[in-house]
């Protein structure tokens, strides 16, 4: 489903992403996983236009998205669930999730979509009136999810869902995610959790220094000599 090939970027003179390509298929979950500064955030903002590419491509079904304008990248099936959120905490809950299904015009369409989203979130539905800024950490993610779940998307790109979470509410989030999933959605997932990042991705990437340097199964990986060394703190 998206398809990344060679990807290089840079900041400048910093070359911070060297030739990575990666792979996402419909139904999975793709975690790439990689200390502070490995470039996860940046392989992320490359594949949904927020950064630009030195070279290489990405494509979506197919559909090359760097000939696409980046803001209108979501209507063609991909969102984003930014690192930290993101999200409006001068509008409410509920228009926090409007403004995800700014792009439909299908009334009926995001009403059931809301009811969904209140079905995996019965706290934003509590919530659905208190301003987004006054939410918790966990609540925030809730609605960042939310949010972006609401345009509809083939793809989720999440950047580091348990950042600054309690080990609890992480069990939560990743809960969720997985239920997303079991339900269809397709999830590529950016974290430095490796733990709850390998446990609940069918394939993984492991990142460093802009590299991709080891890929595969998640299970096997999990189980990887290297790996728990370097990321699980084994
Ligand atoms: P983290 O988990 O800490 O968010 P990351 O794996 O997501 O890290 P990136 O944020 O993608 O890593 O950063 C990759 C490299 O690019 C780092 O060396 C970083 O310092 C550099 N970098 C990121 N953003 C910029 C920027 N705007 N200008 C210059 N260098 C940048």
């Amino acid at each position: 489903m998206l398809k990344v090939e060679n990807l290089n970027v840079h900041y400048g003179a910093i070359h911070a992403i060297h030739g990575v390509s990666l792979e996402v298929h419909q139904g999975e979950i793709v975690s790439l996983i990689g200390a502070n500064g490995a470039g996860k955030t940046t392989v992320l903002h490359t594949i949904s236009g927020l950064k630009k590419a030195t070279s290489g491509t990405v494509t979506l079904e197919g559909l090359d998205l760097f000939s696409i304008d980046p803001h209108k990248i979501v209507q063609h099936g991909m969102a984003h669930v930014p690192e930290g959120r993101r999200i409006f905490s001068e509008m409410t809950v509920m228009e926090n999730l409007e403004m995800g299904a700014y792009i439909r015009k299908d009334k009926a369409g995001i009403d059931a979509d809301l009811e969904k989203i209140f079905h995996y979130f019965p706290r934003l539905r509590e919530r659905s009136k208190q301003l987004g800024g006054t939410l918790s950490g966990g609540e925030q993610q809730m609605l960042a999810i939310g949010r972006a779940l609401m345009s509809q998307p083939k793809i989720l790109l999440m950047d580091e869902p348990s950042m600054g979470l309690s080990p609890l509410l992480v069990k939560e989030i990743f809960h969720i995610i997985g239920q997303l999933n079991r339900d269809g959605m397709t999830i590529l997932l950016v974290e430095q959790n490796a733990k709850m990042a390998l446990s609940i991705a069918n394939r993984a990437y492991v990142l460093e220094t802009g590299n991709v340097v080891m890929s595969g199964n998640a299970r096997e990986l999990l189980e990887d000599d290297k790996v728990r060394k370097a990321y699980l703190g084994a």
